[in-house]
């Protein structure tokens, strides 16, 4: 028989706010262990919790994004558990009343677009560290009470790159929305992937195995490559899966049993008495909703439509809004948008990463690009001279126009000059001229090449093979 995998991701993502969820310590990465904890972050007796409004709106905003329902009404919950890097025992949460649910991930994938859809996306804090050394261990809060979104899917991913494709195609919507930054160095996304197998085109659900805390994707589409066969085999050998958890051994490639997984009622969660519910107000909302970015997918496919962009290089200039901003800035109501694009994508880009400048600190505005593209088109200059003129233009910031005067690099379209460089050529390359005379077409190019050569560049490359082709013609 054959079988198919089913796979649904929570992933964990750290909120971009200043301060933790429920006190004011700051959510800071990489400070000396327990320098930014509080009473209230430690879980000391007798403090309140008080909720973090940034994170609230990053929460009903990462709804929008994901194309969620906001309902009018969600909560906190406390989620029961001990371990030592949970300094309360328990961890807030939201269980049955989730500030966001019920929406969708639009992704590429293979040739076409893949629809995953979101179950919920809900508030959580995050727990300390601990931290293992010789003879002892020791734990730092400092991540303790960091607003935390867990993202959860719908068992609609089918296979390991699809999921590394979802994962992706997550983050970078989280990125442009200012959600998070998610580095993943940094620990600020981390996911537990559900898996399993069922024979194929079947509709049933076989038992979940999760797998715990990766955090890398790359890391989740491995653990997934081992583990889907895994249970393939053994569903093969005749053997009954059971839900359980997992964990992933990155330098063995395997994954491991940990334990037979717990239900919602080992945790004992309960409506935390500290907090109220929230009643988003429509107002607040509504101004949520206008921090709506486009989202990258949208654009790439806008630039596509609009400008006619092949998707190469849509593509490039959706992950960098910047760039797109400025690509577009420059082509709106230009003729040729493609032109504009390959100066961006290739010219600016690379003077950008060759002088290691942001795209702010450009000393030219997009009406110099569109100008200098302008003049190509127009059989002003050659495209071998508008590089020159743009890596001066990159320098300085000096008009495109101003440096073709300067230096002298107009394109030459006087017939008379072009001519006496054609007559040149022929009489220094006898042999390519014989041969195009003898039918072979290609040698044109050789000495509309010599042409361009001895014009350094300035003579208008259709004007030269054209009296060329005359003159050999006879
Ligand atoms: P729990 O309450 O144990 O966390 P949920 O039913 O809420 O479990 O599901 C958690 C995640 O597991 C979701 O992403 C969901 O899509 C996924 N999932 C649930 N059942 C299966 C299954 N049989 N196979 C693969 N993934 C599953
Ligand atoms: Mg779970
Ligand atoms: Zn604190």
């Amino acid at each position: 028989m054959e079988y198919e995998a089913v796979i649904g991701l929570e992933t964990h993502v750290q909120l971009k706010t200043r301060s933790k969820m429920w006190c004011g310590c700051a959510n800071d990465y990489g400070a000396p262990p327990n320098t930014h904890v509080c009473p209230v972050c430690l879980g000391l007796p007798g403090v309140l919790p008080v909720p973090n409004e940034q994170a609230l709106r990053l929460t009903a905003l990462t709804g929008l994004l994901l194309n969620c329902e906001i309902p009018a009404f969600a909560k906190f919950d406390r989620k029961n558990y001990f371990y030592p890097d949970s300094p309360k025992n328990y961890q807030i949460t939201q269980y049955d009343r989730p500030s966001t649910q019920g929406g969708f991930l639009e992704f590429e994938f293979g040739d076409g677009l893949r629809r995953v859809r979101i179950t919920r996306a809900h508030l959580e804090e995050d727990v300390g560290k601990n931290q293992h050394f010789e003879r002892h261990s020791g734990v730092d809060f400092n991540r303790a009470g960091v607003p935390l979104l867990e993202i959860v899917s719908e068992p609609d991913l089918t296979g390991p790159d699809e999921a590394q494709a979802y994962l992706n195609a997550l983050i970078e919507v989280l990125v442009r929305g200012g959600i998070s930054d998610c580095d993943l160095e940094k620990g600020m996304v981390r996911c537990d992937v559900n898996v399993s197998v069922r024979p194929k085109g079947t509709t049933g659900l076989g038992a979940k195995i999760e797998i715990k805390n990766m955090n890398t994707f790359s890391g989740v589409r491995r653990a997934l490559e081992y583990e889907i066969p895994r249970q393939i085999a053994a569903v093969g050998r005749g053997e009954v899966l059971r839900q359980q958890t997992r964990r992933w051994d990155e330098v063995a490639g395997i994954t491991e049993e940990m334990r037979s997984k717990e239900d919602a009622q080992d945790y004992r969660y309960l409506p935390d008495p500290d907090l109220l519910p929230l009643m988003p107000e429509p107002g607040w909302l509504a101004v949520v909703r206008t921090l709506v970015p486009e989202l990258p997918l949208a654009r790439k496919q806008r630039l596509i439509r609009d400008y006619g962009l092949p998707a190469g290089a849509a593509e490039v200039l959706k992950s960098n809004v910047a760039l797109g901003d400025f690509f577009e800035a420059s082509a709106k109501g230009f003729g040729n948008p493609k032109g504009i694009a390959n100066y961006v994508i290739n010219n600016l880009s690379g003077s950008l990463a060759q002088s290691g400048l942001e795209l702010s600190q450009v000393r030219f505005r997009p009406a110099a690009l569109q100008e200098l593209v302008g003049m190509v088109d127009a059989g002003r200059i050659h495209s071998s001279a508008a590089q020159e003129v743009f890596a001066e233009m990159f320098a300085t910031g000096e008009a495109p126009e101003a440096i073709v005067e300067r230096k002298g690099l107009a394109q030459v379209n006087d017939t008379g000059a072009i001519e006496l460089i054609c007559d040149e050529v022929i009489a220094a390359n006898p042999g390519p001229a014989a041969d195009f005379r003898g039918g072979k077409p290609a040698a044109l190019n050789f000495l509309k090449g010599q042409v361009m050569k001895r014009s350094q560049g300035k003579a208008n490359p259709a004007l030269a093979g054209a009296l060329l082709e005359r003159k050999l013609r006879g």
